[in-house]
Parts: structure tokens; sequence; C-alpha cells
């Protein structure tokens, strides 16, 4: 039996990053960036207004309050640079500053003492003093163009394509989503919600909550399908997931000591290479990895959903995350909310509910009802706490290593180191 780290570092090992493939920015939302995005232009691009108000020429020295300016036309968003004239411009929020000119009076800041047949304003006085530069955003402040503005290995969510749609990037190179197939095994597991149970029958909710979380993981899920508990069914259908071509097959049930757990005997059929079977963890102390032919990793899971949970966050996201060519994952540490307890020798990892306390403390809630069997948890877990094999009893105020339910969600806090 080895320990969780060591597993996690033999999958990486055998996980190989995939090829990179491009796409139109509008189709890579959710990917994984695959080079860097370097910015080809500034952002913003041309100095502009940050306000609706006038354009004034402050030329490096303040503008005192009281000055009288007469207005010589306006500047609106979407219009070109205008030449250098006039002391004084009408300018909206976003328009391109007219040559010559470097700050902005916003709109409340002055009296109109004069206006034209169409009630724009012809001459203005300053109620307050105006600043060199004020409210003036300068092409490049944002971003000078030659800046890396996203880094290989990042997930295009809405932030990162905000950023590139605002620098007109058409494509991105992204890597290709590793293709999953998934089979849940058991014969007493039905997979259509429509039949009803027969005696001694369950519905299958591995197969689906895995797929959720391998697609939510940033694989595609090529097949997936439910298999009665025996090896040459099981065979066929591994091979046929390896002709359609697939990185990686995941498995649920049958890894256990029972006589009917066949994945062993099923792997041997197929010419696999078992990398482990079992580790030093509960739940889901079967696990089992093995490498198929032509290096297609394979993951038997242990079929308890939460044994099975466990492996997919634990074990298949820290492939995933190395066929995508992602940093591996840095672990939250945060304190527990109350006393925590475990068997000693071996790791654990629990359903956990991270929570913001009243006084702004983020806290790790153990909750009740740990054993793999029991779901209903879920509904108040929004992590996993893992904690190590040494030690039994953790006090409240311990701090240990909590996971969100997805590895593309770690980086959503982002730590200060150690
Ligand atoms: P196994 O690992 O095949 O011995 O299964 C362990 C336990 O998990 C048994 O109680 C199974 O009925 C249950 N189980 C196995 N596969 C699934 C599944 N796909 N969905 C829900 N429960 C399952
Ligand atoms: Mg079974």
């Amino acid at each position: 039996m080895i320990g969780i780290g060591d597993a996690i570092d033999r999958v990486r090992a055998a996980a190989r990053i995939l090829p990179v493939e491009r796409l139109a920015l509008a189709n890579a939302r959710g990917r994984v960036l695959a080079e860097d995005v370097v910015a080809a232009m500034p952002l913003p691009p041309f100095d502009n207004s940050a306000m609706d108000g006038f354009a004034l020429r402050a030329s490096g020295n303040a503008i005192a309050a009281g000055s009288g300016f007469a207005i010589d036309g306006e500047q609106a968003a979407g219009d070109a640079a205008r030449a250098a004239r006039g002391e004084a411009c009408e300018i909206m929020t976003g328009a391109r500053m007219p040559e010559g000119f470097d700050s902005v009076v916003p709109v409340e800041d002055v009296d109109v003492l004069e206006r034209d047949a169409s009630q724009r304003p012809r001459r203005i006085r300053l109620k307050a003093e105006v600043a060199p530069g004020q409210h003036l955003r300068r092409a490049g402040e944002d971003m000078p163009a030659g800046t890396l503005a996203l880094q290989a290995g990042i997930v295009l969510d809405p932030f990162a394509c905000m950023l590139l749609d605002a620098l007109g990037v058409v494509e991105v190179a992204v890597r290709r989503r590793p293709r999953v197939a998934v089979f849940a095994t058991g014969r007493e597991l039905v997979a259509d919600p429509q039949r009803a149970l027969a005696s001694g029958e369950i519905r299958d909710s591995n197969g689906p909550y895995l797929e959720a979380r391998l697609v939510e993981a940033g694989a595609e899920v090529v097949r997936r399908a439910t298999l009665p508990d025996d090896a040459a069914t099981f065979v066929a259908a591994v091979r046929e997931a390896l002709a359609v071509g697939v990185d990686a097959v995941v498995s649920t049930g049958a890894v256990s000591m029972g006589r009917y757990d066949f994945v062993p005997e099923a792997l041997a059929m197929l010419g696999a290479d078992t990398v482990f079977h079992k580790l030093r963890m509960r739940p889901g102390k079967p696990q089992l990895f093995a490498m198929l032919p032509k290096g297609v990793l394979f993951f038997g899971l242990p079929g308890n959903p939460i044994s099975s949970a466990v492996g997919q966050r634990l074990l298949v996201e820290a492939a995933l995350r190395r066929m995508l060519a992602m940093p591996d994952e840095t672990r939250w540490r945060l304190p527990l909310a109350a006393e925590l307890r475990k068997k000693p020798g071996l790791a654990s990892i629990q359903k956990a509910a991270l929570r913001i306390h009243a006084g702004g403390q983020v806290r790790v809630q153990p909750l009740r009802g740990q054993e793999s069997f029991r779901i209903a948890p879920l509904r108040e877990a929004n992590v996993w706490a893992l904690l190590p094999e040494e030690g039994e009893r953790f006090a409240a105020g311990t701090l240990v290593e909590v996971l969100p339910p997805s590895h593309m969600q770690a980086a959503l806090l982002g730590s200060e180191g150690a």
C-alpha cells in the first residue's frame, strides 16, 4: 500500500501532455490556454476621458477654481482623433482626448455660464481647482502593449476572456480536451431513471456524477455506460473505448475483495500494467491505477459514491491537470471550526463545509456522516478536507488541507504562500 502523495506523483508521471489546438476565442471558453498571450495593443488603446465633462489644457499646472473657458465643440466616445484647437471642449466618458488636451473637469464641477440655441454649453466656469491630468485614462495605463497578458496553463474563464476580447485576440492556442470513457459497474445498478427498481437494485449515481465532474474538470466524456459484473463485457467496453480513441478510462466498482470484483482480472485480459491498487486512505482505500496499452490511463475507482468521488478528485483530476499542462494544484490550508477525528495510519478525506463566520474568518466545518455510502451530507459540503496519515485528533483551529470540489476552482482563492 502506498500513500496518497506517492499515488498522485505516479499518476502525474504517467499522464502525457495533450496536443495544442487553435480555436476562435468565442469557442475557447473554459479551455486551458496552451501558449502565453502577449498584448499586441495597449489598454486603453488611446488617452480618453474617465468622465462626462470638459477637456482642458493644464500643461502640468493646476487650474484655479473660478477660471472661465469658452467651449469649442464636443468629443464623444467613438469620435476619431481631433486636432488641437480651442481652450476647452465638451467630452464624454470613453471619448478620445483631443490633441493638446490633458485634463477633464466633470460636468458637475462647473457652472455653465452660457448655452447656444440647442442648449449646448458655450462658456463654463470651474467650481473647483482642476489638477493636471485629472480624470484622464492614459493609453496603456491598464496594460502596456507587449505585456504578458495571460500565461499558458490558465483556464479561459470569463475574466480571462474579458481581457482577451479587449485585446482583440481572434484565436487562441488551447490544449485538446482529455477524452475519457466512464464505466459504472455493478449488476445492482439501474441507469434508466424511468425504470422502476426491482428488488436489490439501486440507481447509478456515480456514472452521472463522474461525467459532470469530468466535464467540469476540462475533459470530454466520449463514452459512458453502466455495465454488469462481468469481466468479458467490461473488456469489450474498454476495447471499444480504446478504438474510438481515449486518453483515460475511469470505472467505478469491482475493485475491492468481493467475489464479483472482477476489474483486476479484466485488466489482465487487457494486458494492462497495474501501477497501484489500494492506498493508505479512507474512504476509497481500494483505488486502482493502471496503464492500458498505448499509454491510456485506467482509473479503477471503488463503487461507494464517496470513494469514487474522492478518487476522481485526487487521482483523475491530477492526471487531467497534467494532460492540460496546468501547474500542479496548490492546496488551501484553513483552520478547522471544530475538532475532527480520524483513524491513525490512513489519510482521511472528509466531506466538509467551508464557511465564512460572522467575524469574517473562514473555517472548515467537518460534517457528520463520513461513511463512504452516505451522500446526504454532500448537501452541506462544499469542499474536501484532507487529513494526513499520522494523527487521530485534530483540534479546532488546526490548519488542514482543503480542496474545492473541482481542481478548476482551486485558483479561485489566491494564496499568499506559507
Ligand atoms: P463495489 O465497489 O462494486 O463493491 O461497490 C461498493 C458499493 O457502492 C456498493 O454498495 C454498490 O452498490 C455501490 N455502488 C457501486 N457502483 C455504484 C454506482 N454507480 N452508483 C451508486 N452506487 C454504487
Ligand atoms: Mg460492485
